[in-house]
């Protein structure tokens, strides 16, 4: 959005961010690094409140670097299908249906290709391959040509495949024009965290914000304030601000600015499960980041889309196995199945009044009624070891460690999936759009927050209900549309 506004000079915009820049880091821009930037300097690390059905020990992990977790994500890009956009427009979201929302996704200036084939790595082209005989799922080149509801093949990323790096937000929207300089409208504010929204009566007026060195200051906005602090930071950031719901704010000692009730509730994620195999040997080295191809599979034919996902890691995925005492075998792949669209709702939280507590994450795992979620995962398993008997993956893999092959019964592999749960690294949905009488809707289908005027949020946030597919570039394509709504908005010009 900042690079898109700065395209007219008569706007000048200011972005806070509360990470370094990633230029010249060749940690962050080199796609295949991504796993070494987990747990680190530039991870916020959120963790999760107890999950009884779950797995209590996920490690959320979220960016704090220039291009949030576009620079330090697996780039996987795809367009989210039709039927994710039309929920949207059924959820309220007036305008954000598929044939409203196609034309952002040509908009976007990351470079978007299909896994190279030097990237290819013979497993992975094994794994398509074995998983395309054994579902008789259609074998796809190129998810984004064509809305699917199943199908096997190489991802499309957003990468430069001649040198393994990024094409994230910060690269593809905000390198050109730094290292241009030819947009002296633009400004960036780095390694400074904004801790409060400044409000004068129901108007935005600016952000309170706090650099490097402590100091504190009020960047104020001649126009409109744009909160795309990501699905756990925006909210937080309003109810620190005042604006939430009003229990809540109350007892904390919070001083209430607009109750609303819907901040931080409809906590989205894509929950998944993992099952390692050990290969017979080390296997070829050439990947683009090691889980460069995957697999959507529809179970129930009245789904509008596809209903469980899988990834393949070229590597033994097994951190979290680990913890109920698998071990790690010297060579392997992973299957991670996950839920397109989980049933399950959490919600984030303060638990004090201090803006530098972070606050707490509820994803609810597995707590829907009909344990959809569950069942989901239990397919998973099973499905994952068809495609591991068929060849030519067969051949490749010597044993499967975990769950292993003496857990068999539905009640079993679920115990397993779940309590080794992880995320696919998704939440969204906690600051939702919709409709005036949806009272648990924070913005409208313009990106205002309800109640306010001067303030939108573009962001995972936003979303009113989760994509079937990898979410980032629906993000990016809320900014692309947020940038518009602003250069439509009556009064032209200004600071943002
Ligand atoms: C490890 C990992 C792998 C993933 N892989 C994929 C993938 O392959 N494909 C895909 O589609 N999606 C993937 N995702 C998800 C995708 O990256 C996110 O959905 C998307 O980046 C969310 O964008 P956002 O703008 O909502 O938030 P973010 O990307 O989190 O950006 C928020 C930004 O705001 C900054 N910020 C937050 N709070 C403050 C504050 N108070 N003050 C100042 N700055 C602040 C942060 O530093 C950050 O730069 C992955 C995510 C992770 C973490």
């Amino acid at each position: 959005m900042a690079s898109r506004l700065t395209e007219d000079p008569a706007v000048s915009v200011v972005v806070i961010e509360g990470g370094p820049t990633d230029i010249d880091r060749d940690d962050v821009l080199t796609l295949r690094r991504w796993l070494g930037l987990l747990g680190g300097d530039l991870d916020y690390g959120y963790t999760t409140t107890e999950q009884p059905r779950g797995n209590s020990h996920i490690l959320h992990s979220r960016a704090k670097v220039l291009g949030g977790c576009s620079s330090h994500n697996t780039l996987i890009s795809f367009k989210p299908l039709p039927g994710d956009w039309d929920e949207w427009a059924e959820a309220g979201a007036a305008g954000w249906d598929a044939k409203a929302m196609d034309p952002y996704f040509g908009k976007l200036r990351n470079h978007i290709v299909a896994v190279d084939e030097k990237d290819r790595n013979a497993i992975a082209r094994d794994f398509v391959e074995a998983a395309q005989h054994a579902l008789d799922v259609p074998r796809v080149e190129g998810f984004n040509k064509q809305p699917f509801h199943e199908g096997v093949g190489f991802f499309d990323l957003a990468y430069h495949p001649e040198n393994n790096k990024r094409s994230s937000a910060s690269v593809a929207y905000l390198h050109p024009h730094i290292e241009a300089g030819d947009r002296p409208n633009l400004r960036l504010m780095l390694e400074t965290w904004a801790y409060k929204l400044e409000l004068t009566g129901d108007r935005a007026t600016g952000v309170r914000v706090r650099t490097k060195d402590g100091e504190e200051i009020l960047v104020e906005a001649g126009r409109e304030v744009l909160v795309c602090a990501g699905a756990v930071d925006t909210p937080r950031l309003l109810l620190h601000s005042g604006i939430g719901p009003r229990e809540d704010l109350e007892a904390l000692g919070i001083p209430v600015v607009l109750d609303l009730p819907g901040v931080g509730e409809n906590l989205l994620d894509h929950p998944e499960s993992v099952i390692v195999w050990e290969t017979d040997g080390p296997i070829p080295d050439n990947s683009a980041m090691d889980s460069d191809a995957g697999l959507f599979v529809r179970r129930d034919p009245e789904s509008r889309g596809p209903d469980l996902m899988f990834h393949f890691y070229q590597i033994p995925f097994t951190d979290n196995p680990e913890r109920l005492g698998y071990e790690k075998p010297p060579h392997g792949v992973s299957m991670t199945p996950n839920i397109p669209k989980p049933k399950s709702r959490g919600r984030i939280y303060l638990t004090s009044a201090d803006p530098e507590v972070k606050p707490a994450l509820d994803f609810r795992y597995f707590t829907d009624e009909a344990d959809h979620d569950g069942r989901t995962l239990v397919d998973g398993i099973k499905i994952a070891r068809e495609i591991a008997r068929t060849e030519p993956l067969a051949g490749w893999l010597k044993r499967e460690v975990c769950p292993g092959p003496e857990v068999t019964s539905d009640e079993d592999i679920s115990e397993y999936a779940r309590k080794v749960a992880h995320t696919v690294y998704h939440p969204a949905g906690t600051c939702k759009m919709g409709a005036a009488d949806d009272e648990l809707a924070v913005v409208d289908p313009e990106l205002r927050i309800r109640g306010l005027t001067g303030i939108r949020i573009a962001d995972a946030s936003v979303f009113p209900t989760m994509p079937a597919v990898n979410p980032m570039i629906g993000v990016l394509m809320v900014g692309e549309k947020c940038a518009e709504l602003l250069h439509r908005a009556p009064e032209k010009g200004g600071d943002a």
